[in-house]
This record gives structure tokens, C-alpha cells and sequence, in this order.
């Protein structure tokens, strides 16, 4: 026996009519030290993985978990994530061919309640990493303990936040032309930000739109070089204006047009278009684990892109919280599971005979 991997627990007993003092030896031949004390108490449950989101990487990621037989916890402050903001069906996911956000929503969550995870409604607010082991606060003030930590927090896309932009959501306004590019074949649209989002978002829309507007706010356009000159190669059916504050977007059942005021004139103007694309960034949910973890300038979290490692070890990153590119559901279900796989494989180099 090594002390390493062995915890003693005193606890007062009733014995015989007496008050006594037991000692007990807990003896972990396959864990270290900090693991083997900590599950010594028998009042704190310390998960193999707790997985934090409920989007497609945290349910598949869980799926994987499961499988594998971790004792998982999954918290979540919702199921579905940014499908819940999803207005059109979805039309690019492998095996539907077109499915409404609320049904696909439905099945993933179905599909992870078959097997043995535990499941947590609530919002976590803070992630800290004490001898091995996370412990993840909760915003009711609860405390869980895990061996290893997947974040699948996701994202929510940016908002400009002027008057019409959210009651014209699947009416018109979007946040993501790869997903609903193709509802505005022969339309004409505009981008908001002109960044290199806006102008790839641009070019991947001129394949279905007719006229495509470009707005930003700066007098100068940000974006790379190399997306500027194909977009200029669109000819008439491209058109960039700069220096531009949004007002209003505005329609009756669906958008019809965008109001905007030149910032040097500030003249008010209206752009007659019947679709808007908001590519203004997005903002990834890492605040909880803000002091913990590496993050890129756009505050996604690094990852090893093989595994879905982290900065820290045990502490895997999925989905569109993680700082590879193409925020899809695909995309995400994928890296839920790469994180699940990676955290098993690293359970084992903790407790080799298991
Ligand atoms: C309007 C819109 C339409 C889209 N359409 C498509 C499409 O048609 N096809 C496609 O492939 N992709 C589409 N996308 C992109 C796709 O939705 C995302 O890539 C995908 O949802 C990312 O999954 P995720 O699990 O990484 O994160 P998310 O979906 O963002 O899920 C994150 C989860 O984490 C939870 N969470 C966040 N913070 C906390 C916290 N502190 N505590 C507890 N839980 C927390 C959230 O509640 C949520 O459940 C669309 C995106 C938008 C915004």
C-alpha cells in the first residue's frame, strides 16, 4: 500500500454504548492521491466527466459518454441551444432532409435520454480545477465534482439590436448563410458587417441571390484582400456602402427593407431588400471558465483540433465554444463526440486498470 494513492477517514461512531472514533484506511491501487481523497467522501458524487451545454455537442458528446460507461453529468441550461433561434427547417444535416429546429431538437434530446446520464437544468457560473479535479458552481448555489470537463457552451450570434431585427427572425433576417442561403434564390439581400464574414458570407450567397448589398459601419472595409477582389468580380450584383449606421429593418409578413443613416451626411436612407444577413460575429458562452482556460482573440477556446484538448488537462472544448472554424451542427455533433472519446482515453491514463 502507498500513501500516494490512500485516504483515511475519521469518523464518531456509536459502539457498545460508547462514543468512539473510527479510523478508516481507503486504499485506491489505481488512483492518485487527490482523487482517492476526494471520493473518500462519501457525500460528494465525483463524476468521470461533466459535460456543460445541452446544443448538439453536449448531447452527442453525452451520447459517446454514456456509451463508453462514464458516470456523466450533463448540465444545461436548455436543450437545443442556438437550433431553438432556428425560425426555417433545417436542410443540411446528413439522414433529414429537411426538419423543423424544434423536432430535430426533440429527437437528439430523446436520443440521449435512452442511456444512463444524469441530467442538470441550470447555469453554470463559475469552473474551478482544485487537485485534479473540476468543481463546477452552479448559478443555485450547487456544487459538482468531476474527474474530467467537456464545455459545449456554445455561442449566440451577435445582434445589432435595432428595431425590427428580432420580431423579422425567419421572416427575412439571418445569421447564417450557409443555412439559409439558399431560401433567397433571385433575391435580393443585404449583409451587415463588412468583415471577412460578411464578404465570405457575400460570395457564398451569390451563388442563389440576385443583388447583394454590403454594409459597413467603418468608412473602410476590414475584410482580407483576396475576399474583396472576388467579391468585386461579382460585377453590378455586388454593391459595397460604408459608413452607415442601422436604423430599422422593416416589413408586414416578411422583410421588405432596411433603413440607414449615412454617417458623414447623415442623411436617412432605405434599401429595398428581402433578406438581411447579420454577420456581425458571435459571442461564445466561456465566461464561466474566463480565468482557467486559453482562448483566441475572438474568446473561442483552443483546442488540440486532434482531440478536443484544452489548455488544461482533462478539460475538452466542443463545438462552437472551441476555436475551429465552420459553426454547424454536423460540425459540433462531431467534435461532441472527438471530446467524449478524448476524455474516456484520458480517464484511463488516471486509472490505467479500468
Ligand atoms: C439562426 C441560426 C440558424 C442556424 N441554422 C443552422 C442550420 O440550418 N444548419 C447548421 O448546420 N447549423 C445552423 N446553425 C448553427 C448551429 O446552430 C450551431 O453551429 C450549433 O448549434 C452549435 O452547437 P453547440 O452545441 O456547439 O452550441 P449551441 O447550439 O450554442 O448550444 C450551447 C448549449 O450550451 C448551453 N449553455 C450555454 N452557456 C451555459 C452555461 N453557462 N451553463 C449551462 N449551459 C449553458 C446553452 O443553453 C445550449 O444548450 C444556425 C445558427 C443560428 C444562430
Amino acid at each position: 500500500m502507498n500513501v500516494k494513492n490512500t485516504a483515511l477517514k475519521k469518523q464518531g461512531e456509536r459502539r457498545n454504548g460508547r462514543n468512539v472514533d473510527v479510523l478508516t484506511i481507503y486504499f485506491y491501487p489505481n488512483k492518485n492521491y487527490a482523487i482517492a481523497r476526494a471520493a473518500m467522501a462519501e457525500e460528494i458524487k465525483i463524476y468521470d466527466l461533466i459535460i456543460i451545454g445541452g446544443g448538439p455537442a453536449g448531447i452527442t458528446a453525452g451520447i459517446y459518454a454514456a456509451r463508453a460507461g462514464l458516470k456523466t453529468l450533463l448540465i444545461t441550461k436548455n436543450f437545443g441551444g442556438q437550433i431553438n433561434l432556428k425560425a426555417v427547417e433545417i436542410e443540411n444535416y446528413p439522414g433529414f432532409e429537411k426538419i423543423s429546429g424544434l423536432e430535430f431538437i426533440q429527437k437528439l434530446e430523446h436520443h440521449l435520454k435512452k442511456f444512463a446520464i444524469e441530467i442538470i437544468y441550470n447555469i453554470v457560473e463559475k469552473v474551478k480545477k482544485e487537485n485534479d479535479i473540476f468543481i463546477i458552481f452552479t448559478e443555485d448555489k450547487k456544487q459538482f465534482q468531476s474527474k474530467t470537463l467537456i464545455i459545449a457552451s456554445g455561442a449566440e450570434p451577435r445582434s445589432l439590436g435595432v428595431k425590427g431585427e428580432k420580431e423579422f427572425i425567419g421572416k427575412g433576417v439571418s445569421y447564417c448563410v450557409t443555412c439559409d442561403g439558399p431560401l433567397f434564390k433571385d433575391k435580393t439581400v443585404a449583409i451587415i458587417g463588412g468583415g471577412n464574414a460578411g464578404f465570405e458570407a457575400a460570395l457564398a450567397l451569390a451563388k442563389w441571390a440576385k443583388k447583394i448589398y454590403i454594409l459597413e459601419t467603418l468608412k473602410t472595409i476590414q475584410a482580407d484582400k483576396v475576399n474583396i477582389n472576388q467579391f468585386e468580380k461579382l460585377g453590378a450584383k455586388g454593391e459595397i456602402i460604408t459608413n452607415v449606421e442601422i436604423k430599422e429593418i422593416k416589413g408586414s409578413n416578411f422583410v421588405d427593407s432596411l433603413v440607414y443613416q449615412k454617417r458623414d451626411t447623415e442623411e436617412i436612407k432605405t434599401l429595398f431588400v428581402e433578406g438581411i444577413f447579420i454577420e456581425i460575429g458571435s459571442i461564445p458562452a466561456t465566461q464561466f471558465v474566463k480565468d482557467l482556460v486559453e482562448f483566441n482573440e475572438k474568446n473561442e477556446i483552443k483546442v488540440n483540433p486532434k482531440s478536443g484538448e484544452t489548455s488544461i488537462a482533462g478539460l475538452f472544448a466542443a463545438g462552437d465554444v472551441d476555436d475551429m472554424p465552420y459553426k454547424q451542427i454536423v460540425i459540433a455533433a462531431g467534435e461532441g463526440a472527438k471530446a467524449a472519446l478524448s476524455a474516456a482515453k484520458y480517464l484511463k491514463t488516471l486509472n490505467p486498470k479500468s
